[in-house]
């Protein structure tokens, strides 16, 4: 699936990869060709235009982590922007079919799948969810299609509606409703005609079949690999009938993927399934994480860069355990420290990276050291002169007046700050102690 893009942007990325600091420029070229891979693909300009808009944004200026490339970095967020486009609501596969007996709508053109998938999901409602099914083709056009669903029916041990020559698609519909309320049914699933293209008659079918079973959902079948074909046909469709759910289908083949991502970019509607064959169980719950894995082809990349990011917060962490194990803590360090703490989510978080810290919590707080504490202590630190931060021991009145006066605050909050430097320092350093042998580090292996 998604053979085409997926290959091209690997050779972005590749090229990307190999250098080694990521330029505005880089950004831009590589963005380019992400560009015409999508519209190659067949995503729509609007989609691609804001897609790439929004990955730019994010792209320039974004942290790069020591133990991966910029390439990589690019690589994890096209693909976190790709999930955010293809997602929609919680539970894709969650539909609304509680109330027995309740009716599923499938439209769709000819030859898009839809008696096939039909047959598929009764097949999954019936062995995943013990439902009882009852299918029952509309297609009276195409007694094919009529027979079609009867024999797969019997493939799938599924009840399909009898077949009554000469009757219209409403008049099945309300027999389907009635079978299926008699007969204790929990879902009747009504297949209605095809065509080849949208016509009048083929949407008004749909509707008067819709208003006398007043479906739970209307699923739309469409090609996959008719790329924005298949959204134009969505988004008509839904203006007409009203849609609540799209399944694409071959999926499975290795053509134009970007109906995806122009599908649920433009029509808004959920993408339910997915289908992926011609057996009857090849059909999957529509998992955006997982397409946009397969688009970039690249989910190795994108679980090292979710690694390199948790390390860099230990990174981070580890040079901190370094500075306390020397017992060296002048005010710049501490500076540098809260800052880091505050980004890192405050004193709590920090203590529980820490192995055996969550005793020494208690003390921490008890000398006042607490998040808001963080930020004023960084104010009264600014007002110091270099000399100063680097030596706190030089302190004495007249300088404190004017680095409290400097910072707004009290003598007597730079007094606690200068206090609770000693404390720390003193904490730190027993810290450093219990942090020799590594017991942080493995901790976060
Ligand atoms: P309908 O006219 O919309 O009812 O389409 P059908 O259900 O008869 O399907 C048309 C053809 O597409 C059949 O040969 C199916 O086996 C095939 N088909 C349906 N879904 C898929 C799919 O997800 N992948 C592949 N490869 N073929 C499919």
């Amino acid at each position: 699936m998604f053979e085409n893009l997926s290959e091209r942007l690997g050779g972005v990325f590749d090229r990307l990869t190999k250098q080694g600091a990521l330029s505005a420029d880089d950004v831009k070229t590589a963005l380019r060709e992400v560009r015409v891979a999508l519209l190659e693909a067949d995503v729509s300009l609007p989609v691609v235009r804001s897609f790439i808009k929004s990955v730019e944004s994010k792209a320039t200026g974004s942290a790069v982590t020591k133990s991966i490339t910029p390439g990589q970095q690019v690589v994890k967020i096209v693909h976190d922007e790709l999930i955010s486009v293809l997602s929609g609501d919680e539970g894709d596969d969650r539909l609304k079919v509680d109330t027995p007996p309740a009716p599923i709508l499938m439209v769709g053109l000819q030859g898009s799948g839809k008696t096939t998938t039909t047959a598929k999901l009764a097949k999954r409602f019936k062995e995943r969810d013990g439902k009882r099914v009852l299918m029952a083709s509309l297609d009276v056009n195409r007694p094919a299609a009529m027979e079609q669903l009867a024999i797969l029916g019997q493939q799938i041990g599924v009840d399909t509606l009898p077949i009554v020559k000469g009757e219209d698609p409403v008049a099945i519909a309300k027999r389907a409703k009635t079978q299926a309320s008699l007969g204790g049914y929990d879902i009747y699933m009504l297949d209605t005609a095809g065509r080849l293209h949208i016509d009048a008659e083929l949407i008004q079918q749909a509707a008067d079949v819709r208003d006398v079973v007043n479906p739970r959902e209307t699923l739309l079948v469409v090609d996959g690999l008719t790329g924005q074909d298949a959204v134009n046909v969505a988004t008509e469709f839904d203006d007409k009938i009203g849609v609540s759910g799209v399944v694409l289908t071959r999926m499975d083949g290795d053509g134009r993927g970007g109906a995806a991502l122009s599908m649920r970019a433009i029509t808004g509607k959920p993408i339910r399934f997915v289908g992926l064959g011609e057996k009857l169980d090849a059909i999957e719950t529509f998992e955006a994480e997982r397409i946009a894995g397969r688009i970039l082809g690249m989910g190795d990349i994108v679980a090292l860069v979710e690694k390199a990011q948790a390390t860099l917060e230990v990174e981070q962490a580890e040079r901190m355990m370094k500075r306390f194990q020397k017992g060296r803590f002048n005010m710049n360090d501490l500076k540098m420290q809260l800052e880091q703490m505050i980004k890192m989510g405050g004193m709590d978080s920090l203590m529980g990276m820490m192995p055996g810290m969550a005793k020494h919590a208690g003390k921490i707080k008890e000398a006042g050291f607490d998040d808001i504490m963080l930020r004023r202590q960084i104010a009264l630190i600014n007002s110091m002169t270099k000399k100063e931060r680097a030596n706190p021991e030089l302190m004495q009145a007249s300088r404190k007046k004017r680095v409290a006066k400097g910072a707004g605050l009290e003598v007597s909050e730079l007094n606690k700050l200068l206090k609770q430097q000693k404390q720390m320092a003193d904490v730190m350093k027993k810290m450093g102690k219990m942090g020799k042998g590594g017991a942080l580090k493995q901790a976060v292996k």
